[in-house]
């Protein structure tokens, strides 16, 4: 509606329904050179401001997406930087960060962090920091990406699935903290404890359905035994730790009780985890082959019921994409697929979609995906509120239409996501990024406004 907005960036958005901090309100947001000057009332826009009126449409900000895998330099053909953040863009997400892996070189050392930052460009379309990553035997390398602007470090407790990104053990993960905790920045562990070799397991699991052996051959015994270690390393160190895309639930009461103890430790899921249950998932339908799996209905509600009672921190997408081929769709083979789901695009509206039917809020949504991520990485100040001072990251959502998951309308680089199966509502229809309108109604206004927020400079 809009397509002739330019690229001033001071002028005012107009809802009645806004989302901040303090409601849902009526009123407008004055945006200046970027930022949010003020949050007010309708009646209190000067004659001659420029107005984007949204009308009826509600006005949340933008999306902070903690965990992305964007695969570049090196596994372009896998997802890349534009087609990336145009997918984010069009998701309602104003900043990502990308993860150290699947990329060539991975995020490991200060080399390869400058190598993805020149491999970035200025081909991005919303805000992007990054992570590094910890291996073993790397230790040394962890203060220069600090310095160099990584706003944390990613570590596996199992399989990365990529050969160059090799599992840490307690003892590495122990070293790490030392360091971490000095630096200020936070260790994100994907915490799954493989207790024997995987193919074994897998084939001693091996069922007539092969969905129902992958999940059998990664229990969530895994995921507890893993973030219980994950504690007590925490808890020695004093080391602000992060759980990643957490699916079992059966963890959540022993990260409630190191909180409550005052060990720093956070923990995210997934849309996919929170939309999907293994019952539901036809029998060798790769599409949703993650680690850890998509466990049972009952799972799943106890996770939405962890997010509502606020003992699960946010909601991030984990989007980990591939080329079609290596889900090995035709095959159904579980065991060889590649691990990860694309959803960058579809997380908004999943989460609406099930969260109409717990009757949670809008304000809620909006905690657990704008407001809370940024905390995790040193954002907060600046990203995920409609409140003066912050970044005019604001996006115009229309709850009650639908979202077309048709290649057309897919924005990843490719169109294998099992977001096609699912009935989405509440459609994303415009994003500003820092004031710039970078989205609207399928279109690209504004092209690579988004910048590398490196630690130290934001
Ligand atoms: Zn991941």
């Amino acid at each position: 509606m809009y397509m002739n907005w330019g690229t001033e960036r001071t002028f005012a958005v107009r809802s009645s329904k806004i989302v901040t901090p303090a409601g849902l309100i009526d009123g407008a947001v004055f945006v200046e050179a970027g930022k949010i000057s003020a949050v007010g009332g309708a009646d209190s826009i000067p004659k001659g401001t420029r107005v984007y009126d949204a009308g009826n449409l509600m006005v949340i900000p933008g999306l902070v997406d903690t965990h992305v895998h964007i695969n570049e330099p090196g596994r372009t053909d896998w997802e890349g930087y534009d087609s990336a953040t145009r997918a984010a863009a069009a998701g309602g997400i104003t900043c990502v960060v990308d993860m150290p892996l699947n990329c060539i070189p991975v995020t490991t050392s200060l080399k390869a962090f400058k190598e993805k930052l020149a491999a970035v460009g200025s081909q991005i379309h919303v805000d992007c920091a990054y992570y590094g990553g910890v291996i073993p035997g790397n230790q040394s390398a962890l203060s220069d990406m600090v310095k160099a602007g990584v706003v944390g470090f990613k570590a596996f407790m199992v399989d990365s699935g990529i050969d160059d990104f090799p599992y840490t053990k307690p003892a590495d993960l122990s070293t790490a903290m030392q360091i971490l905790k000095s630096l200020d920045v936070p260790l994100l562990v994907h915490a799954e404890l493989d207790d024997s070799d995987g193919t074994a397991v897998y084939a001693e699991h091996k069922l007539p359905e092969p969905y129902a052996s992958y999940l059998k051959s990664r229990p969530a015994s895994w995921e507890v035994e893993a973030i219980k270690t994950v504690i007590g390393l925490s808890t020695q160190h004093d080391c602000r730790t992060h759980i990643v895309h957490l699916s079992a639930a059966a963890a959540v009461p022993d990260i409630m009780a190191a909180k409550a103890r005052g060990t720093k430790i956070t923990v995210e899921t997934c849309p996919h985890y929170l939309s999907f249950d293994a019952e539901s998932i036809a029998s060798g339908d790769t599409r949703f082959k993650c680690a850890p799996p998509v466990r049972e209905k009952a799972n799943q509600d106890k996770l939405w019921q962890h997010l509502a009672a606020g003992q699960i921190d946010f909601v991030v997408s984990d989007h980990s994409p591939c080329t079609p081929q290596l889900k090995l769709m035709g095959e159904g083979d579980f065991e060889h697929a590649w691990g990860g789901i694309a959803g960058l695009q579809f997380g908004l509206p999943a989460i609406w979609s099930g969260a109409q039917k717990r009757n949670i809020s809008a304000e809620t949504i909006v905690r657990w995906m704008c407001e809370q991520p940024p905390k995790l990485v040193g954002l907060s100040a600046k990203k995920g509120k409609i409140a003066p001072g912050f970044d005019a990251d604001l996006v115009v959502f229309d709850p009650t239409q639908s979202v077309s998951t048709a290649a057309k309308d897919i924005r990843h680089k490719h169109k294998v996501t099992p977001y096609s199966d699912l009935p989405l509502q509440g459609r994303v229809e415009a994003t500003f990024v820092r004031g710039a309108l970078v989205y609207e109604s399928g279109k690209f206004p504004t092209e690579h406004f988004g910048k590398s927020l490196l630690k130290g400079q934001f």
